[in-house]
């Protein structure tokens, strides 16, 4: 695929000795002992804080952390993350108990080309998720050149997401460029035969998804809950599955346009594994679809399924997954999702991963390096998949 820019990125400004405001998303959660546990928000950010150093930025982080919904919450205060972020760069990361005031401008005022200064969580203020001007305002005094990185959070109208690019040059951080980049390609023009694999509890979560990209696809792989909604759409016994009724209707509408459309085939699971009450490792084993078991819930795509999915996505140039194909928390019940992310991995064509439990999958299988992209931004990355615009996007220079 190729590069389709549409903003201007840190690559085409000049940052020597000028004040950044880079937004990044660092929602991470601490353990009992006060440390940040998983800390891939905050390394997926470091080849942006790397570039910025290397230019002679001044370097100003915002983030927000938790949901303290406008007040100071102790247990959510950024010096931690600015703790472990500086042990990350190898470098000291300064850190403020405001993001605006005094206090925060004298921090700003002390840096020298190269610093970084990670100001506190930016929810503490009621204006941020209000996006209230005047305290974007207050933000953007900080600064002269806003850049966006936070593509886990570009799918909300925040003050310091959309507000103080507003008052600012609003260039695009390398994540959020790679992520655009990655995600708006697959519905504008991705290299073809084109599939989407499809997991996930709901439809209703996942239509969006369909309807978006359906057009483009030639194979479409459905599995997990999703998968159940469509099995007894066709009039499947599934026993005691997880499936929807609310998703019949929308099941059906794919089902049509998949008969309209002789360029597009649809998979469904063949086999499964089934599990009883609490399914633990005695009410265990597999099934054909049409052979469930009464009583009997099937929690993940079978071995034969797992071959017919792989024969029909080892041509394809192009994949996307979303929704984990079982009951990946719990295994044995994480085979099929495994599998599925070990297969994307070893395919030639470009793959992109999207969804927040789909790329824990990836993340477990230990293949996140071998596929093209793996979205960091849950939410997001659905949001892109469903083509809906994201205002953090938007509110950037255009290039
Ligand atoms: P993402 O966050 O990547 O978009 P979803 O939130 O749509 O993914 O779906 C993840 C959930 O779907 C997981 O919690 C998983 O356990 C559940 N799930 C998938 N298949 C099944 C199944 N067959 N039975 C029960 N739960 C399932
Ligand atoms: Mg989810």
């Amino acid at each position: 695929m190729s590069p389709a820019h549409s903003k201007r990125t840190i690559r085409d400004i000049d940052l020597q000795g000028r004040r950044v405001f880079l937004r990044v998303d660092y929602n991470v959660q601490l353990d009992e002992h006060g440390f940040v546990f998983d800390d891939l928000r905050l390394r997926e950010s470091l080849p942006t804080i790397e570039y910025l150093r290397e230019a002679g930025a001044r370097i100003v982080i915002c983030s927000h952390r938790g949901r303290p919904r406008g007040e100071v919450v102790e247990t959510l205060r950024n010096a931690p993350v600015a703790r472990h972020l500086g042990s990350l760069l190898g470098a000291p990361v300064a850190s403020t108990e405001d993001c605006i005031g005094l206090e925060a401008y004298a921090a700003v005022e002390a840096l020298k080309p190269g610093d970084v200064l990670l100001l506190e969580n930016v929810r503490f203020h009621p204006g941020e998720e209000a996006n209230d001007p005047e305290f974007a305002w207050q933000l953007a005094s900080l600064a002269d050149v806003y850049v966006g990185d936070a593509f886990g959070t570009a799918h909300r109208a925040h003050a310091s997401i959309v507000g103080v690019p507003e008052y600012l040059p609003a260039v695009a951080g390398l994540l959020m460029d790679r992520e655009i980049d990655y995600l708006r390609r697959l519905s504008d023009n991705p290299e073809h035969p084109f599939a989407l694999v499809l997991g996930g509890a709901k439809v209703a979560d996942k239509i969006g998804i369909l309807n978006h990209l359906c057009g483009e696809s030639n194979v479409i792989c459905v599995g997990g809950g999703v998968a159940n909604t469509f099995l007894s759409t066709q009039g499947i016994d599934i026993a005691d599955s997880l499936w929807d009724a609310e998703g019949v209707p929308d099941a059906r509408h794919v089902f049509e346009q998949v008969e309209a459309r002789p360029d597009l085939r649809l998979y469904l699971p063949v086999d499964a594994i089934v599990g009883f009450g609490a399914a633990d490792r005695d009410h265990v084993r597999r099934a054909p679809v049409d052979h469930v078991p009464s009583g009997w819930r099937i929690l993940d795509i079978g071995p034969a399924t797992i071959e017919l999915f792989r024969s029909a996505l080892e041509p394809m140039r192009t994949v996307v997954w979303n929704g984990p194909l079982g009951w990946f928390e719990r295994e044995p019940f994480d085979h099929g999702s495994l599998a599925m992310a070990e297969m994307l991995a070893d395919l030639d064509g470009t793959v992109v991963v999207g969804g927040g439990e789909t790329a824990a999958v990836v993340q477990r299988a230990g293949v996140a390096d071998r596929i093209n992209h793996v979205s960091t931004g849950g939410a997001a990355s659905l949001a892109m998949l469903q083509g809906k615009p994201l205002p953090g996007e938007a509110a950037l220079d255009d290039a």
